[in-house]
């Protein structure tokens, strides 16, 4: 069976606090109305018509671009005469076929719904969702508050399916003294339609206070598929010449030594090479074309920086670093006194746990530039956990 659908989107939503109305407001990065509209287009339904406002054309086709088979018309001044311009835009389409008439307010309809509804049209002319009624309901009377019992009193949502043919009918014949019906199966069952109940689901809560949106931000968040996150190596290597000085900087721990290094920067090596690793993990080049050594602002900078700064470019990613490694390469200074202040440092400066964090030591036999003592390198390598 062919299934057609109407989204009624056309309402001002005054009781959903300030903002734009409802169905244009985002929700788990999406605006509401997107929500619903690529659930059921994602069902198989054909066409879809979306009924807004006048004026708010080019906002619909904003919100819903890059989706096909959908269809907007303009809305009219009640939420009935709204349907009757979506059921107007289905005129192309047959009797036989099916509809789902839809609040934009209600973002999470799944297929399965869909299923449900239009199995229940085999033997009905209209099938809406519907919950019972769990709590106990009160009047307000100007004597006193009254009871109401709940039994066999059901709460309507949408969306709402009927067989084509059997929805116009009904609207063609609403008397216009009737006033305005408050959903589509009201319609129906005036005129002699059969409609039945089908399961309701809390997922189909209509936003309609600001309190609403709270709770539905937290549902959005747990039907939204989490990114596949992949995990990637980076690594970095820097060297630094020895100087006049009385201490190094090493993993951003002052070392006292009978040298210093000498750098535009502090010329921490460990710094510098753990900051590149950070980088060359996410692809986003290297600690120089972050920090330019002719620039006059990293003069004698904290290179705790250029760390943070690689990290904030990790978590901007959506990555997250999974361990660093660091080894730092020379005779002198002495690394392992300070090896525990330098690992607390980087968990710190990382937000890691310290057993995910690693500083080691190593000379070179007194072989080459840092075997010499002319100078001092280090070595990083961090695993990143990151989309893609
Ligand atoms: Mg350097």
């Amino acid at each position: 069976m062919r299934i057609a659908a109407i989204i009624v989107a056309a309402g001002a939503g005054a009781r959903a606090g300030e903002g734009p109305p409802k169905q244009w407001r985002p929700l788990g990065g999406r605006p509401v109305l997107r929500w619903s509209a690529e659930a059921l287009l994602a069902a198989g339904v054909s066409p879809l018509i979306v009924v807004v406002p006048v004026g708010d054309e080019a906002r619909t086709a904003e919100c819903l671009a890059g989706l096909e088979g959908w269809a907007c018309v303009n809305g009219g001044a009640t939420r009935a005469e709204s349907v009757q311009a979506g059921l107007a835009a289905l005129a192309g389409v047959e009797d036989a076929a099916a509809v789902l008439v839809h609040d934009a307010a209600r973002p999470f309809v799944a297929a399965h719904h869909l299923v449900e509804l239009t199995a229940a049209l085999a033997n009905h002319e209209g099938a809406i969702p519907a919950l019972a009624v769990a709590d106990t309901l009160k009047r307000r009377a100007p004597a006193a508050l009254e009871t109401v019992s709940r039994a066999n009193l059901w709460r309507a949502q949408t969306p709402q399916a009927f067989r084509l043919g059997a929805l116009r009918a009904a609207y063609a014949a609403w008397p216009a003294d009737a006033g305005e019906p408050t959903d589509d199966a009201v319609v129906v069952e005036r005129a002699g339609g059969r409609v039945a109940l089908a399961a309701g689901d809390p997922m189909l809560m209509k936003l309609t206070y600001p309190e609403d949106f709270t709770m539905a931000e937290a549902l959005a968040a747990q039907l939204q598929p989490a990114p596949a996150l992949a995990t990637r190596i980076g690594q970095g290597f820097d060297a630094h010449r020895f100087g006049p000085g009385e201490a190094v900087m090493l993993c951003g721990v002052s070392v006292p030594h009978d040298q210093g290094l000498i750098g535009h920067s502090d010329a921490d090596v460990g710094l510098h090479a753990l900051t590149d690793a950070l980088l060359g993990a996410v692809g986003e080049g290297d600690i120089g074309d972050h920090f330019p050594p002719t620039d006059p602002r990293w003069k004698g900078a904290d290179s705790t920086v250029f760390l943070r700064h690689a990290a904030d470019i990790v978590a901007a990613k959506g990555g997250r670093i999974v361990n660093v490694d660091v080894t730092l390469i020379c005779e002198r200074p002495k690394v392992k006194p300070h090896r525990e202040a330098m690992r607390a440092k980087l968990a710190e400066l990382l937000e890691l746990p310290l057993d995910r964090v690693s500083v080691k030591a190593t000379t070179t036999e007194e072989m080459g530039f840092t075997g010499r003592r002319e100078g001092m390198a280090a070595q990083a390598i961090v695993s990143v956990l990151a989309p893609g």
